[in-house]
């Protein structure tokens, strides 16, 4: 329980389900989504200032020199961060900030001691983890290689958040966070 501004930390490996149950979550009203920043290329569809702020690597790179980002992280060889300024903006809104990161940034919130409820999203197996990935198709095959060997080294660090929310059933699953969220900021 907490007076704080509410942030809600939503970890997981690459294919879970993050953007879909975030995308669920923010049809409550009562919830906002800092954009984050990256240097990657949008995939199809994602649109820059919606999805993520599309930073070149010099952009980037001045945003940390200028300590821009609240954390940042290298995440299969791009570069990712959290703009204050962002969440601050969802803070100002009296909403709970929704912040889809790596479990290396959300270490770095923790370590700096932000107040979050740092939330873990696990798939119901590897054989449906592989199965999401392959199956959004938006990405060569040695990226996905890539991202399911991440995705061991993301799990194995479940342990350090509040909580571990199984993606089985989408809509299941965001009324169990949306749940947890709400109690904690009540
Ligand atoms: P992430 O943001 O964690 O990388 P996505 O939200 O892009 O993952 O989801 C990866 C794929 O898995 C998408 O095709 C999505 O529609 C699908 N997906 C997400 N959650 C579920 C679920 N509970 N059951 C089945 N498919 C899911
Ligand atoms: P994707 O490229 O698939 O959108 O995201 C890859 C990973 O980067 C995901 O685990 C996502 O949560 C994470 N990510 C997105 N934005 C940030 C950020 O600002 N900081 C950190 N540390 N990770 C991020």
């Amino acid at each position: 329980m907490s007076d704080a501004p509410g942030l809600l930390v939503l970890s997981g490996p690459s294919g879970v389900g993050k953007t879909t149950i975030g995308q669920g979550l923010l049809r409550d009203p009562r919830f906002g989504r800092a954009v984050t920043a990256t240097t990657r290329r949008p995939r199809d569809g994602e649109v820059d200032g919606r999805d993520y702020l599309f930073l070149s690597m010099v952009e980037f790179e001045q945003g940390v020199d200028a300590g821009r980002f609240l954390e940042h992280a290298l995440v299969h060889g791009n570069r990712y961060g959290t703009p204050r300024d962002e969440v601050e903006r969802i803070q100002a809104g009296e909403r709970i900030c929704l912040l889809i990161i790596d479990v290396q940034g959300a270490a770095q919130l923790r370590d700096a001691g932000v107040e979050a409820l740092y939330v873990f999203l696990a798939p119901p197996s590897w054989d449906e983890l592989e199965r999401r990935l392959r199956g959004r198709d938006s990405e060569d095959p040695e990226v996905i290689e890539r991202r399911l060997g991440g995705a061991r080294v993301e799990y194995d660090r479940r342990g350090e958040y509040d909580t571990v929310v199984i993606n089985d059933d989408v809509e299941r699953a965001i009324g169990e966070i949306q749940g947890l969220a709400l109690a904690d900021h009540s």
